[in-house]
């Protein structure tokens, strides 16, 4: 997949240089603006590939559907069975985005401000942990933020054993794994009438996980696999596209180059408070990013 590259800082720098004498470089501005916005879109469709288990086709970019459902997954977590609504802002949400969204913006359990980073976490409402105690919260706690509109939401119950039979078989036609004919989920096995193989279901599941997908596009036929596809994508991989997802939706209704500084700097101030993101869209190490959105800021 040709990705494209992070933005080099030497260009965002220059940038802020002259938006403070007040000129604004159009030229620049397109030059930095399409550069996050192509690499912002990489990182939304990156981000789909975990929801849907369609992987683009690293030629043609015509989706693919994977064998290995990501629905069973628990690793890769993008399953649809999970997705519930948060009762406040009736956003759609993931459990696993809330618990992300705590480790990119660690908040406050109580009053959901963000925290302090000093030696632990520390709270304008007095609340203070250490960083290993958060942690553990936030993957124990049964209450947490939506990570839309922050109010508290209750983890959700596993789905019904029922549900998850359901979906198995709406899922795509099994193969079997020896003669590739039109296999069977049955009687807790996957079983093929064509050439008899037959296998605890559940066992079968496990070496698919450990199993390297081929995968084959049905637009140009290119074959690739996924773990190499999966590791082009390790600068990609957030749990928090969102902010990479709005500046492809707004960078695209700018019209005036105030508009682009606008929404260049919306983004940058984003990464700002969220650290851990800077380093996706900018290339750069994570000490002189975080210098460089302090100054930008100051
Ligand atoms: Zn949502
Ligand atoms: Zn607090
Ligand atoms: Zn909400
Ligand atoms: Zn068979
Ligand atoms: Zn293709």
């Amino acid at each position: 997949m040709n990705w494209t590259p992070r933005v080099k800082p030497i260009k965002i720098r220059r940038l802020y240089r002259y938006a403070r004498l007040g000129i604004y470089d159009d030229l620049l501005l397109h030059d930095v603006g399409w550069e996050l916005y192509a690499r912002c879109r990489d990182i939304a469709t990156v981000a789909d590939v975990y929801r849907e288990g369609r992987v683009p086709c690293p030629k043609c970019r015509t989706k693919i559907t994977r064998r290995i459902d990501p629905l069973f997954s628990k690793g890769e977590g993008g399953t649809h069975e999970h997705w519930f609504h948060c009762p406040h802002c009736a956003g759609r949400l993931l459990w696993r985005d809330c618990r992300q969204a705590l480790r990119d913006i660690p908040r406050c359990f109580d009053c959901r401000a963000v925290l302090y980073k000093e030696v632990g976490l520390r709270c304008a409402c007095g609340k203070t942990w250490s960083q290993e105690a958060y942690k553990q919260s936030v993957r124990t706690r049964v209450l947490l933020p939506c990570s839309h509109c922050l109010n508290l939401v209750r983890r959700p119950e596993p789905p019904a054993m029922e549900r998850t039979v359901r979906m198995r078989k709406s899922s795509p036609a099994l193969q079997c794994p020896k003669c590739q004919a039109v296999a069977l989920h049955q009687h807790g096995n996957i079983e093929c009438a064509a050439c008899g193989y037959k296998r605890r279901w559940r066992d079968y599941r496990k070496s698919l996980k450990k199993k390297d997908e081929k995968l084959e596009c049905s637009g140009c036929g290119y074959t690739f696999r996924w773990q190499t596809w999966r590791k082009s994508t390790r600068s990609l991989r957030t749990g928090n596209p969102r902010p990479a997802r709005e500046f492809v939706k707004r960078w695209l209704r700018c019209r005036t180059p105030q508009q682009r500084m606008i929404q260049i700097d919306t983004l940058l101030q984003t990464l700002h408070g969220r650290g851990p993101l800077a380093p996706l869209f900018i290339d750069s190490g994570e000490h002189n990013i975080r210098q460089m959105l302090d100054d930008l800021a100051s």
